[in-house]
């Protein structure tokens, strides 16, 4: 059963620390996400799990096996980069058997693994094609094939699809979510900085900041309930609207005042010792909706609309100094620039978040 342990598992190159001690349970099976922004160390990560980078501390376990010392070839694991790097004189099929006839593996079982790596991802018509006769996607399609007729335990993917257009990207995340299906008894570790990406594949998202995670849960425990600020603002598009605020009142309940002046009371617990302690309010652009009594949460000025058809997108000054609060409504609006506007929330979709950042959820 080849799940992943990773214990305390740290990076440093020379005397900068990258990784800060990673703790992360992987079970056979899962496709895991990490995301994170750019030089956060997701490749870093990966690429120890794969053996191509020295782990500096801590202990990587594959099938319980400790791995710290096992060379790449004996791990396995596939990994397939963002550049595909197949070999321009070969033929697709050629690509895919070329590791395996390295590995002397016999010919009937390389045709049997390439041919089977091909269905899977559609190539079978295009096996004796030169990759220069292939579109980006079905080369990034091959390069994944190659990885498959590896038989690997593990498959680690970094940013496989950053290379491809928008349209390439979008099918392409369509075939390896198909091929996770296919291959389910396969763990699947895949970074990305796309949410979407990150959002659709993922059983759990790891998101990482600085060397370190922020918190690891399946896409949408993630979107619904932050555990920090940082992963309120990273996932969701657009991010979360943040509003400084002080909490008034504390109980099963909180009630904190934005700036701005307006009291809101929210359904997260908090401690006398919240009172009076400064906090930061959070509510998603898509769940805000036109107020038009005198129940609203704020009011402010329509400074830019983006009418994108599906969607309207608001921002609206004179709340946040300098930061414009986002709405994201369905459709199309009568609304103006100059317009005065009022939104509301539905009290379960607010997030409060504490001076140092942790939600009172948690
Ligand atoms: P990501 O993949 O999340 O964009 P990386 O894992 O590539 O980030 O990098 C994490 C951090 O480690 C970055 O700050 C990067 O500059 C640093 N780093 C990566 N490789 C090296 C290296 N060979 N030497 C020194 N620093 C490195
Ligand atoms: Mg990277």
């Amino acid at each position: 059963m080849a799940g992943l342990q990773l214990k305390q598992i740290r990076k440093s190159y020379g005397a900068v620390d990258v990784i800060h001690g990673i703790d992360l349970d992987i079970k056979q099976g899962e496709f895991i996400v990490f995301v994170g922004p750019s030089g956060c160390g997701k490749s870093t990560l990966l690429r120890m799990i794969a053996g191509l980078e020295e782990i500096s501390g801590g202990q990587m376990y594959i099938d319980n096996e400790l791995v710290n010392e096992v060379p790449p070839s004996k791990r396995g694991i596939a990994m397939v980069f963002q550049s595909y790097a197949l070999y321009p004189h070969m033929t697709v099929y050629d690509n895919m058997a070329f590791g395996m006839r390295i590995a002397k593996e016999s010919k009937e079982e390389i045709d049997r693994r390439v041919r089977n790596a091909a269905e899977i991802l559609q190539l079978t018509k295009y096996l004796d094609r030169l990759p220069k006769a292939l579109s980006g996607g079905q080369r990034q399609r091959v390069a994944i094939g190659r990885a498959i007729c590896r038989n690997p335990k593990v498959f680690l993917f970094d940013e496989p699809l950053s290379n491809l257009d928008a349209a390439l990207r979008v099918a392409t995340r369509i075939e390896i979510a198909k091929l996770n299906e296919a291959m389910a008894d396969t763990t699947m570790i895949y970074v990305t900085h796309d949410q979407v990406e990150a959002m659709t594949l993922a059983d759990r998202i790891v998101v990482l900041s600085g060397g370190h995670i922020e918190q690891v849960g399946a896409p949408l425990a993630l979107y619904e309930r932050p555990d920090n600020l940082f992963v309120a603002r990273f996932i969701g598009s657009p991010a979360m609207n943040i509003i400084p605020a002080t909490v008034t009142a504390a109980g099963p309940q909180t009630t904190v005042r934005l700036a701005g002046g307006k009291s809101v009371t929210l359904a997260v617990p908090s401690d006398a010792g919240a009172v009076g302690k400064a906090a930061s309010f959070g509510v998603r652009p898509e769940d805000l909706v036109v107020a038009t009594g005198e129940d609203f949460l704020f009011e402010g000025t329509v400074s830019i609309v983006e009418a994108l058809g599906e969607v309207t997108l608001l921002y609206i000054d004179g709340l946040v100094a300098d930061e414009p609060i986002i709405a994201k409504l369905p459709g199309i609006l009568p609304v103006a620039r100059g317009e005065r506007i009022r939104f509301t929330a539905d009290a379960a979709k607010l997030h409060l978040f504490d001076e140092n950042g942790r939600s009172y959820r948690t």
